[in-house]
């Protein structure tokens, strides 16, 4: 019986499994890391294909049914854990990296997306089966009512493609909407990037708190970490100002340079 509370909407359709994992391409030489293997839809493509693979699931009574496919094989590891604590850099070693697969659990995905982005040094590339809507919001351009925190947030550390989509009837049970796969692929910022920065994220944050508010009310009104560098920097029309952003822009407009300009003007300290 399939938990609502654990987003299990299993792939039924034997074609899109295959299509995913044809997309991800597992080498013979590779770790490869499944998130949430459920009854093992892609685990059984995954063993035969990737060097070693190490599946994190967290519902207890999966646990023993994929101890039971896929326990005697020697390149599958099984770690019954929750996927927004587990420990990726550690849990994939000796690889030093490892590419990531999964058809994420809906109600957490994004939760878990922003989990595997700060491991991003040991995750290089991630093919996700996400709701449609939650791509749409990922790989939204600047302008897009659909541009968010999330949006800024991937652009800023990887480069986005959506692959295909699926229709729910390709799960037991289907899910209410349509999904996508995603492939994400970390680009590794310059070194001394501000994107790396944890004001980075906080601002842009900050930035999106009040969609319908002016980009200016919203550093006005931001968390105090952030209201602090602003008013060290001269102030929130001061900073717009260094920046080259018109004080009625509001966040979504914004693109990732003008977050990045935004946000070494606050470095700088203005
Ligand atoms: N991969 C399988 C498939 O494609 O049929 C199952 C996908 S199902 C959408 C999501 C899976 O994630 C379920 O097996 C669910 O138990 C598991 N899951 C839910 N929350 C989780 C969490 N916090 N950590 C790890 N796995 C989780």
């Amino acid at each position: 019986m399939a938990k609502k509370s654990l987003g299990q909407n299993f792939l039924s359709d034997a074609g899109v499994a295959e299509r995913i994992v044809r997309e991800f391409a597992p080498r013979a030489d590779e770790t490869v890391v499944e998130i949430g293997p459920g009854g093992g839809a892609l685990t059984r493509r995954l063993v035969e294909r990737a060097g070693r693979v190490v599946a994190v699931e967290f519902d207890r009574e999966l646990i023993p049914v994929l101890r039971e496919r896929f326990g005697a094989r020697e390149n599958f590891t099984l770690l019954h854990d929750d996927a927004l604590k587990v420990d990726y850099c550690a849990a994939v070693s000796p690889a030093a990296s490892a590419r990531v697969i999964a058809n994420l659990p809906y109600n957490i995905a994004t939760a878990i997306l922003q989990r595997l982005l700060e491991q991003r040094a040991c995750l290089p590339e991630m093919v996700l089966m996400l709701q449609r809507e939650v791509v749409e919001r990922i790989t939204a351009p600047a302008g897009s009512s659909e541009r968010g925190y999330l949006s800024v947030l991937v652009e800023a550390f990887c480069e986005a493609e959506a692959i295909f989509d699926v229709s729910p009837e390709a799960f037991r049970p289907p899910p209410k909407v349509w999904s996508t796969v995603v492939r994400l692929r970390s680009r590794a910022p310059e070194p001394d990037d501000v994107r790396d920065d944890p004001l980075f994220l906080r601002l842009v944050g900050a930035g999106f708190a009040q969609r319908r508010k002016t980009i200016h009310n919203n550093l006005r009104g931001a968390p105090a970490f952030v209201t602090a560098l602003v008013e060290e920097s001269g102030g929130a029309p001061k900073v717009l100002a260094d920046a080259g952003l018109e004080p009625s822009r509001r966040a979504e407009s914004l693109t990732l340079a003008e977050w990045l300009r935004l946000a070494s003007t606050l470095k700088r300290g203005g």
